[in-house]
């Protein structure tokens, strides 16, 4: 079958050459009139060979390609490239008595630009960031149930709130498959912890910190450790199994307090350890007295959602991260991240780097921390690295 036809600008098909899965507004000389928002068409360049096909949606990124090779993007497709994503998976060692959660789809990294599939215990969540994911996600849920058999017991489609400005399709969030009985509890490394795929944040659980938390873990023993920008604590769970002298766990959301607490208390019972505040980040640490902590988890969300925030994301960087230096004990560690895809690691490097300077302390990297293997970057998409993170060890 062929798809409607766009055609590119002479010259403007290099990117794709390179196989860049993005094509931009810009690069587009004609394009069939009919075309409607997230409809799979056919790419081709000015001298009329084929180039992609991808799905159409009118904005700065026009096209998202799903395939260099001329073909229907079809069930057959949706089940090559999830049995693909899942074999990663599954050779990584990822899924096991130990583990299993993990992101199965991750956008562009797995060649599904604008999908991403989470996977916890039982449950499945999917999410469009893209209209033509969105249109095609009972075909993608079809797949995905075959690719994946019978562990597979709910598969819950939360995309409500990823499709801003396109008020007209209906994308109320609900369960696909199952969700009668859901059991919500998975496993990260052996710690359990609820996923709330229904009330939570993005799909119910920050799987991309996985490795770092593991990390953390290596470093608790006898600390006093501040996990601040909690959200369902787990960064404070590694740190109560790894011996820490005390956890304090910090986020603004109320309900990520009570996630936080509930986690601890599946795993550790009544942990005097541990103990959680729902409480602004910057006021906190503010309020805070010096030395008490020794080892100091900085996790925000990301603080520039697009290009143009930029700077005032880097001052934001830059403040919270010169109050850890100030607080933080002689010897401590601090693990400090962003999330912001627009932020590069150097440019976020050069805002602790201005933090650290500004308190005059003696700071040493010992990690440069990034998202784990089930979040892989596409090598030729390079804006697919968002997660990044410092060790710092603090005279
Ligand atoms: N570290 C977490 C993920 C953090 S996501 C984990 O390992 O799972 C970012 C969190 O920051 C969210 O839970 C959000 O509620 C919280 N947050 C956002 N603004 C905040 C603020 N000003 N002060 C404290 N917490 C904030």
């Amino acid at each position: 079958m062929s798809y409607k036809r766009i055609i590119l600008k002479r010259g403007k098909e290099d990117s794709l050459l390179r196989f860049h899965p993005w094509i931009f507004s810009g690069a587009i000389h004609q394009k069939d009139t009919s075309l409607t928002d997230g409809e799979v068409a056919d790419v081709y360049t000015h001298d009329g060979k084929f180039i992609a096909v991808g799905h159409y949606q009118p904005s700065s990124i026009e096209v998202r390609v799903l395939s260099f090779e001329e073909r229907n993007i079809d069930e057959s497709f949706w089940y090559e490239r999830l049995s693909s994503a899942l074999k990663m998976r599954q050779s990584l060692g990822l899924i096991n008595a130990e583990n299993n959660s993990y992101r199965l789809v991750h956008g562009e990294g797995d060649n599904l630009p604008g999908l991403i599939i989470d996977i916890y215990a039982d449950t499945a969540v999917i999410q469009s960031h893209s209209v033509g994911m969105h249109l095609a996600h009972k075909q993608i849920s079809a797949s995905l149930q075959a690719v994946m058999g019978d562990v597979l017991k709910n598969i819950y489609y939360k995309s409500e709130n990823t499709l801003q400005g396109r008020d007209e399709m209906v994308m109320e969030n609900s369960y696909l498959l199952g969700g009668k009985s859901v059991n919500n509890v998975a496993l990260e490394n052996g710690l359990k912890y609820y996923a709330d795929w229904e009330k939570g944040q993005k799909t119910g659980f920050f799987i991309d910190q996985r490795d770092n938390r593991a990390l953390l873990g290596k470093y608790a023993k006898g600390r006093s450790i501040l996990n601040m920008f909690c959200y369902s604590g787990g960064f404070s769970l590694y740190g109560l199994r790894g011996d820490a002298k005390l956890v304090h766990s910090v986020d603004s959301s109320a309900k990520a307090i009570v996630l936080t607490d509930e986690n601890v208390k599946i795993n550790f019972g009544e942990d005097d350890r541990h103990k959680s505040f729902a409480e602004d980040a910057f006021k906190y640490l503010r309020d805070m007295d010096k030395d008490v902590y020794d080892l100091i988890v900085l996790d925000p969300p990301a603080f520039a959602k697009h290009r143009g925030a930029i700077k005032n994301a880097l001052q934001g960087y830059k403040r919270l991260n010169a109050v850890a230096f100030e607080k933080i004990k002689t010897g401590g560690v601090l693990f400090t991240f962003s999330c912001s895809q627009a932020i590069s690691k150097e440019a976020f490097r050069l805002a602790v780097f201005s933090a650290a300077a500004q308190t005059g302390r003696k700071v040493r990297i010992l990690h440069q921390l990034t998202q784990p293997d089930d979040h892989p970057v596409n090598i030729y998409h390079p804006e697919g690295e968002y997660l990044k993170g410092l060790v710092l060890y603090v005279e």
